[in-house]
């Protein structure tokens, strides 16, 4: 069997990682620089191609989670960490608002306010010139906030280059299979490019984000509960007025639109009409691979209702010109249903020893699990 990596004499860890998304790169890079011998197998051609670069793109800053204060606060330290981490990858260079409705929010403008105080997030009253934009009969506040959004792509030149400093070995083209406890560490079983190639590991870190589970289905461990979303993210060219300018509608069945920056367009979500079907992980139900139903999930876009909602609230919104939509799998636990949080899943020795999974509901998430994943390897 070869090692995941060449290891050198030495007390070197060998580590492979499965998922070449944010998590996975940033994970390896992290670990190769603390002395380990790093292996990403990515299923995909490219890296980060799934939920890393499609998403909303926004770097929270605590504002999105009134319902969850833990996760608002969490936001608020990593939102700096990340910003001056990839500061090439930060589009800064425009304004955001957060409106909040009189009917149907689950905030009112004072809550909302008091909720930002409290977290210190910056939030004034938006200008007149701003709030001219909304209709007053439906939107009940207008706040001026400070949150950005990154460039996905950018994201991805930057880590390939500092994995390349770092040594990092990345295949591509190459699934993770299976993994067996094999005397101190794991066996890992990949396919690459359709190929069994067997490697051996002293830790291997499940970052394959809605397709966690089926490395543990292939493995026969138990399965962690998830809800999986068929998501619809509409690209859309912003009228002249709107273009410098990020509007997120809080707190309920409601919408944003913001830059997508690696599309120089702007994303267009509702939370009623961006997710399509659902379906959840339960150990009672044979498992369902997420790539393969979003494979075969029709793509039926909800734009047209999108754009009617938001528009009775924001109305110069009408003129949008719909460019695309893209499509993925977006996994969430089950208990952010009810308070709407976005907390890391770390699950450290799940089934097997050495065998551990990583999940964040938010990119920046990966801040939130690094000391605990160097403490679990023994690199302090
Ligand atoms: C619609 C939507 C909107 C979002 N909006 C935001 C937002 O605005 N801001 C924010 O911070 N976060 C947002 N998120 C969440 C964010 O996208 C995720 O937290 C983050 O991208 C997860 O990164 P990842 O590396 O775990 O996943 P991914 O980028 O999906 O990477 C996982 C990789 O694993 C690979 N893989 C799968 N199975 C295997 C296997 N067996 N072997 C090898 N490789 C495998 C996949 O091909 C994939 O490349 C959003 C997510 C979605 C879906």
């Amino acid at each position: 069997m070869q090692q995941a990596s060449k290891n050198k004499a030495g007390p070197a860890k060998n580590i492979v990682i499965a998922g070449g998304g944010f998590f996975g790169l940033y994970l390896a890079e992290q670990l190769a620089l603390k002395g380990c011998q790093v292996t990403i197998f990515e299923k995909s051609q490219q890296l980060m191609s799934r939920a890393s670069y499609v998403n909303q793109a926004r770097v929270h800053n605590g504002y999105h989670y009134p319902r969850s204060i833990l996760t608002a606060l969490r936001s608020r330290l990593s939102f700096p960490r990340f910003v001056n981490e990839f500061r090439d990858c930060i589009d800064d260079d425009f304004a955001k608002y957060y409106l909040v409705a009189g009917s149907l929010s689950k905030v009112t403008g004072d809550q909302f306010l008091r909720f930002c105080q409290r977290i210190g997030a910056e939030c004034d009253e938006a200008p007149a010139s701003v709030k001219r934009l909304m209709n007053p009969a439906l939107i009940d506040s207008v706040f001026t906030t400070r949150e950005y959004a990154f460039d996905s792509h950018k994201l991805r030149d930057l880590m390939i280059e500092r994995l390349s400093a770092a040594n990092v070995r990345i295949v591509t083209d190459a699934t993770v299979e299976k993994v067996r406890q094999y005397g101190d560490g794991l066996e890992v079983f990949t396919s690459i490019s359709g190929q069994p190639e067997t490697v051996y590991a002293d830790h291997v870190f499940n970052c394959t984000y809605s397709r966690i589970n089926y490395l543990l289905d292939g493995s026969g461990l138990a399965l962690i509960p998830l809800r999986h979303e068929m998501t619809e993210m509409c690209l859309v060219d912003v009228p002249d007025e709107f273009k410098k300018m990020g509007l997120t509608l809080m707190c309920g069945p409601f919408f944003s639109v913001m830059p997508f920056p690696s599309a120089q367009l702007h994303s267009f979500s509702h939370v009623r009409y961006t997710p399509h079907n659902q379906w959840s992980d339960v150990a009672s139900k044979s498992y369902e691979d997420p790539h393969i139903k979003y494979d075969q999930s029709p793509r039926q876009s909800a734009w047209g209702h999108m754009l009617r909602d938001a528009q009775r609230y924001v109305p110069g919104l009408s003129e949008c010109q719909y460019q695309r939509s893209i499509w993925e799998v977006k996994t969430i636990l089950p208990r952010s249903d009810s308070d709407d949080s976005r907390p890391i899943l770390f699950r450290a020795n799940h089934g097997l020893r050495g065998l551990h999974c990583v999940m964040g509901g938010k990119i920046d998430n990966i801040y939130d699990a690094l000391h605990e994943i160097e403490r679990l390897i023994e690199l302090n």
